[in-house]
């Protein structure tokens, strides 16, 4: 069956789409992008929805939401397959794989390191960077003072 026919959720006017997430995976997308109903604006979920690529696969339709590039370190980190689109007027303004909208291994933005006497704790203007040393269980490293830090401290700071 086409992606098209199996399509649960219609066409949005504006916004976001976020394709490809690993199924299953979305809900914690929603905690991590801090959607919580609140916002007024209309979110699709689809949960194991069939893909020819990956089998079952996971989507998210934002409504009048662009993503921060924080936000696009976050999915990357649980999605590294994922597709974004942004839509406009119900057509595809730019579809681009989200390994292409961002680069390498390290990521900004988006943790706290949690070694007290990191100079990223330190009201210096240095920046939190880590390097993402596995996905499965998550596992990063600061990348000014090699603290490791390993999925329960990563979700915990996502909101997971
Ligand atoms: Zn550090």
């Amino acid at each position: 069956m086409s992606e098209e026919r199996t399509m649960i959720v219609s066409k949005i006017e504006r916004g976001t789409v976020i394709d490809k997430i690993p199924a299953g995976k979305s809900l914690q997308l929603i905690y991590m992008l801090h959607i919580t109903g609140d916002e007024m604006k209309t979110v699709a979920v689809g949960i194991h929805v069939n893909s020819a690529s990956m089998g079952k696969k996971d989507i998210l339709k934002l409504t009048n939401r662009d993503l921060s590039g924080a936000e696009l370190n976050k999915i990357w980190l649980i999605a590294p397959d994922a597709v974004i689109s942004t839509i406009k007027d119900y057509q595809v303004s730019d579809k681009r794989p989200i390994s292409s909208m961002r680069s390498g291994n390290e990521f900004e933005g988006v943790l706290k390191c949690n070694n007290p006497t990191c100079a990223t704790n330190f009201n210096e203007p240095v920046k939190n960077k880590f390097i993402l040393m596995d996905r499965d269980p998550l596992l990063v490293r600061c990348y000014y003072c090699d603290r490791v830090m390993i999925e329960d401290n990563i979700k915990d700071q996502l909101g997971m």
